[in-house]
C-alpha cells in the first residue's frame, strides 16, 4: 500500500538538495534520531519564538500569535518580511535573524524604503520601513535550507508513521476499535464512518490531523464547511447529508499535513538572475527594468520626455501612460482605473507592486498557480482571464510598499483620488492586533519535542 517509488524520488530530490554547501551552519533537526524516539513533527521549538529586535516572545501554536508577532515586526520594528507564506519554518527564520541583527544594522540586510505615513498609517513624512526577503542572498539560502531539512523531517516521520506499531487510539465515532497503526485508524474511519481523512500513504504527522478533526468535532463545527452546529446529532446528520465527511481542501491548515505539499518541486523556484527586469532589491547600477544589451545609454537622453512605462502583464511598454491602459485594456481585459477606483495611493502602489511580483515569480495573480514558465504563464492568465489585481488580502500586505522594479515608471504615474486625508484606509494592520507579551509562553513546556 506505500508508493515506494514516490519515496525513492522525494529521496533521491533531497539527496541532490543537500549536496550542495552552505554558509548557514546546521540549524534544526538532527540527523542523530537513532535512539528510538519518534522523529519530531516540527523543525524546532515554536513554543516561545523571540521577536528578532526585542525581548517579546510568541508562542506559535496559540491562536493568531504568529500573526500578531509579525504585526508586532511591523507595527514596533518597521519590519515586513516578503513572502512569508513560503517560509518553512518561521521560527527558525526568525531565530537566524535574531542572531545577525544582534551584531549588524537592518540596513546590512534589508532593503529600506520611505513612507509618509506611521505603521498605523497615520500621516507623517519620511518614516523608514525595512524589508527581508530572498533578494538578500543569506536569506535566500536560509529559505532553501529551511525547506531542504523540512523536507528530510517530513521524510523520517512518514517513515515512523507508516512502520510504528503503537499507535493505540480508540475511533472518533464508535468504540469497536482500537488501532494499532494510523493506517488501520484511517480505513476504519473511512470504511466504517465514510469520514475521508486521506491515504496514510499521502498524509505526514497524522496524530495532530486527528487532533485537529477531533477538536473540530467536539466544537460542533462542519469539517468540511466549517460552520457550527448546535449539538453532536445535528452536526453528524448534516455531513451525512451534505457530504461533508471531509476536510475543507481550502483551508490551509490542513495543508502541512499532505505529504504532496513538501515535494520537490517546492524548491525549484530559482536563485535571483539578472536577466530581465532586475528587482530593485538587486540594487545594481544596471537594475532598470527596462535597461536591455543595446541601450547602454542612461535616461538622460530622455531627461524631460516622459520615460516609456512597462505593461504589468507583458513586455510592451509605452510612452503614454494613457496608452499603456488601452493596451490592457484591449489585450488583458484589464482596466487599471476600473480596478482601483476608490483606493487610496498607497493601496495602489500595493497593487502594482503586487502584480510586478506575482509576474516576476512566474505566479498568476488570481489563484496563485505557479508556472515553470513566462510563456505558460502568459497562456494561464489568458485563457483563465485572470488578468487581475488579485484579492485584496493578498496584495494589501505591507511588503507591498516596496517596489519590485528599481524605477518602475507606472509607480509615477499613480493619483490618490480619495480627498480625505484623514482617511484611515491606508491602515495596514490596526492597532488591537499589536502584540504583546504573550505570559503563557514561557512557562510552556516542550514536552512535544524530542530533538535529542
Ligand atoms: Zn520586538
Ligand atoms: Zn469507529
Ligand atoms: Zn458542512
Ligand atoms: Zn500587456
Ligand atoms: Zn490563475
Amino acid at each position: 500500500m506505500t508508493s515506494a517509488g514516490n519515496d525513492t524520488e522525494t529521496a533521491t530530490a533531497i539527496q541532490k538538495a543537500t549536496a550542495g554547501s552552505s554558509v548557514i551552519g546546521p540549524l534544526n533537526f538532527g540527523k542523530d534520531n537513532e535512539g528510538g524516539n519518534p522523529p519530531p513533527s516540527r523543525l524546532t521549538d515554536d513554543t516561545a519564538v523571540e521577536c528578532m529586535f526585542c525581548e517579546n516572545v510568541y508562542n506559535f501554536r496559540l491562536g493568531d500569535s504568529r500573526d500578531q508577532y509579525l504585526a508586532h515586526l511591523y507595527m514596533v520594528h518597521r519590519l515586513v518580511i516578503a513572502d512569508i507564506g513560503e517560509v518553512e519554518c518561521v521560527a527558525s527564520y526568525s531565530r537566524f535573524w535574531r542572531d545577525k541583527f544582534r551584531e549588524h544594522p537592518m540596513e546590512k540586510y534589508c532593503s529600506a524604503l520611505l513612507l509618509n505615513h506611521l505603521p498605523d498609517g497615520t500621516p507623517a513624512s519620511n518614516e523608514k520601513y525595512f524589508m527581508l526577503s530572498d533578494i538578500e542572498p543569506l536569506d535566500y539560502e536560509l529559505r532553501q535550507r529551511l525547506k531542504r531539512e523540512m523536507m528530510e523531517l517530513v521524510l523520517a516521520r512518514h517513515q515512523f508513521e507508516r512502520t510504528d506499531r503503537n499507535f493505540n487510539r480508540g475511533c472518533l465515532y464508535c468504540r469497536d476499535l482500537q488501532a494499532e497503526t494510523r493506517a488501520e485508524f484511517l480505513e476504519h474511519l473511512y470504511s466504517k464512518h465514510f469520514l475521508l481523512l486521506g491515504k496514510a500513504e499521502n498524509l505526514v504527522f497524522v496524530d495532530e490531523l486527528i487532533d485537529a478533526v477531533q477538536e473540530k468535532m467536539e466544537n460542533l463545527i462542519c469539517l468540511f464547511c466549517e460552520k457550527v452546529f448546535k449539538d453532536r446529532p445535528t452536526l453528524k446528520e448534516h455531513m451525512r447529508k451534505k457530504g461533508h465527511k471531509r476536510i475543507n481542501p481550502d483551508n490551509k491548515f490542513y495543508d502541512r499535513f499532505f505529504l504532496v505539499n513538501y515535494r520537490n518541486d517546492r524548491l525549484k523556484k530559482p536563485a535571483p538572475t539578472g536577466k530581465q527586469p532586475v528587482p530593485i532589491r538587486a540594487r545594481a547600477k544596471e537594475s532598470s527594468p527596462f535597461h536591455s544589451e543595446d541601450s547602454d545609454s542612461d535616461w538622460s537622453d530622455w531627461y524631460g520626455e516622459e520615460q516609456p512605462t512597462t505593461c504589468l502583464f507583458c513586455t510592451v511598454a509605452k510612452g503614454k501612460i494613457d496608452e499603456l491602459k488601452q493596451h490592457m485594456k484591449v489585450d488583458h481585459n484589464f482596466d487599471f482605473d476600473g480596478q482601483v477606483v476608490g483606493l487610496t495611493f498607497y493601496q495602489r502602489v500595493k497593487i502594482v507592486n503586487y502584480i510586478r511580483r506575482q509576474m516576476h515569480v512566474l505566479r498568476c495573480v488570481q489563484c496563485r498557480e505557479e508556472f515553470p514558465s513566462k510563456d505558460e504563464l502568459q497562456t494561464h492568465l489568458r485563457e483563465a482571464g485572470h488578468y487581475s489585481t488579485g484579492e485584496q488580502q493578498f496584495w494589501d500586505q505591507p511588503e507591498f510598499f516596496f517596489p519590485t522594479y528599481e524605477d518602475d515608471q507606472f509607480l509615477c504615474h499613480l493619483e490618490d483620488d480619495s480627498p480625505d486625508l484623514s482617511d484611515d484606509s491606508s491602515v495596514v494592520i490596526s492597532e488591537k492586533v499589536e502584540a504583546k507579551v504573550n505570559p503563557e509562553a514561557e512557562s510552556l513546556s516542550l514536552e512535544n519535542f524530542r530533538l535529542d
